[in-house]
């Protein structure tokens, strides 16, 4: 099944379940000061469960754009290394507000997965809350017993506080969830391994696909449950993961949704996917990459040097460090695979078609900037290496380079490391402190030349960028 199929078989199944189908919601949020982007099916649906907004359709489905770059969702470090998470991806979600609970929620999982999608359903397993003493809460037997009608007992496993309670912060709508996980690993990795124990580890070939939390409790202020007074379910499931199940394949990248772009990125950087771990990584955080870029700045938000801009710049950057290092792209590219994104995504995304030219010039433009701030850094970075007498490099020089060349830190290390020298991170993390208490100060006599994102916050540093103008800008956000 193409994946576009997929997306529409999904919604089409809930709306014969009489849900509402509605279109995603923004993937950057204008308008709350918690969170810059949306991160969950749930968030454009957060005033409901508080109960803030009337309730106008009790039933909706939909995809939703996410982006899991920063604050409690962070998956960044996570994208290229591994082969499912992502950092924008779409949530397939179905939503009761104050209507249908677990049994339909978990009956109708169930049918679209083994009987829509046709799944084997002795590759599924799925997780239920075990109960947590602290919260005075039982085993989610309820859960259990409406499982148990669809699935073999022993598919049925305990989950705990972490995985299968789900709160939206520290107060506020919160409930147990039942977790659905595929087991796609090959028979002969399965008879090395006992079946069961390995859910919820690490496997990469055992993967969540589908979260369903059902809403029964509010955290009040002081810490403690009361019950809600109407219960609502909220799910997601992850588009790229069940079309890695769906088309037989053991990584999201080998799914319709980013052979595309793969197949982009090897004919322009001349390279191969599948035979060198290093360049895997890197055509894999490309690939994921300019999506994460083209959506956001199909939704308005263009790299820049503040708040959620600077997330997108960072992201960018990443992709091209990636080309740099391990693809030795010197040009700018990247902007090159938003054509094959736009042809891709852009039915169900109207809003790639539209904002394609200037997604493509802006990407262009940071890509030329960054290459230029990059090989000036590597130049300087020869002369540190050639002039060192010693393997180990002193933190201040690479702090200099970071500092005021804007050349990326973890880029020092692995250049270095490839040449056989090391960083004394000590020494740099102690330059790096320096610097921030200096801007601390500096910000509280003067904010002519500071930019400062949030002035009564918790500050948490997030970087320098002197690259352009060689003037100094610190930006802090709110933790
Ligand atoms: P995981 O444990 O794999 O990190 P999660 O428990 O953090 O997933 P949820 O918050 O439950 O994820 O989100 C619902 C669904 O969204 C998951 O079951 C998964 O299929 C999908 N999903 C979550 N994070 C990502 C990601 N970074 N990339 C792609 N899909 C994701
Ligand atoms: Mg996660
Ligand atoms: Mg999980
Ligand atoms: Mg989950």
């Amino acid at each position: 099944m193409k994946s576009s199929e997929i997306r529409s078989q999904f919604l089409q199944f809930f709306k014969s379940k009489a849900h509402k189908v509605v279109p995603s919601a923004p993937m950057v949020l204008k308008n709350d000061p918690t969170l810059m982007f949306t991160n969950a099916g749930m968030v454009p649906f957060k005033e409901y469960f508080l109960g803030n907004k009337e309730i106008k359709e009790p039933r909706v489905a939909d995809t939703q754009k996410c982006l899991r770059v920063s604050g409690k969702h962070n998956d960044l470090e996570e994208v290229g290394m591994d082969t499912y998470h992502h950092t924008m991806f779409e949530m397939l979600g179905n939503w009761s507000f104050g209507d249908y609970f677990k049994e339909e929620a978990i009956a109708w999982a169930w049918e679209f997965l083994t009987g829509i999608c046709k799944i084997d359903k002795d590759i599924l397993y799925v997780t239920i809350f075990e109960g947590d003493a602290s919260d005075d809460l039982d085993r989610d037997t309820e859960a259990y017993n409406f499982w148990k009608q669809h699935i073999a007992e022993d598919r049925i496993l305990n989950g705990n506080k972490k995985d299968n309670f789900w709160e939206m912060g520290e107060q506020g709508p919160c409930g147990p969830c039942s977790e659905i996980h595929v087991d796609i690993r090959s028979a002969e990795e399965k008879a090395k391994a006992s079946g069961a124990s390995l859910v919820n580890q690490d496997h990469p070939q055992v993967v969540e696909i589908w979260n369903l939390v059902f809403m029964q409790f509010n955290r009040k202020a002081d810490g403690t449950l009361e019950k809600l007074p109407a219960q609502h379910v909220d799910t997601g499931m992850g588009f790229e993961r069940l079309a890695m199940v769906l088309q037989g394949k053991q990584s999201n990248y080998d799914t319709d949704v980013f052979t595309p772009l793969i197949r982009e990125v090897e004919a322009i950087a001349n390279s191969k996917y599948g035979k060198d771990e290093k360049v895997d990584v890197a055509i894999r955080v490309i690939s994921d990459h300019v999506r994460a870029v083209a959506f956001s700045i199909a939704d308005g938000q263009l790299p820049s040097n503040t708040g959620a801009g600077y997330v997108i710049r960072r992201i960018l950057r990443r992709a091209i460090r990636y080309g740099f290092t391990f693809l030795s792209t010197k040009e700018p590219f990247i902007y090159k695979l938003v054509e094959t994104l736009t042809k891709q995504m852009g039915d169900a995304f109207p809003e790639l078609k539209k904002e394609k030219n200037l997604i493509t010039n802006v990407i262009k433009e940071e890509e030329a900037s960054f290459l230029r701030t990059l090989d000036q850094g590597l130049v300087l970075l020869e002369n540190i290496i050639e002039q060192s007498n010693e393997k180990e490099i002193s933190g201040a020089k690479a702090f200099e380079l970071y500092d005021t060349f804007g050349f990326p830190i973890d880029l020092t290390s692995l250049i270095l490391r490839e040449r056989g020298f090391s960083l004394n991170e000590e020494e740099f993390n102690v330059e790096l402190q320096k610097q921030k208490d200096r801007s601390r100060a500096a910000t509280k006599v003067a904010t002519g030349d500071w930019v400062i994102l949030q002035d009564d916050a918790v500050e948490e540093f997030i970087g320098y960028d002197t690259l352009e103008t060689n003037v100094k800008i610190t930006r802090y956000r709110k933790t």
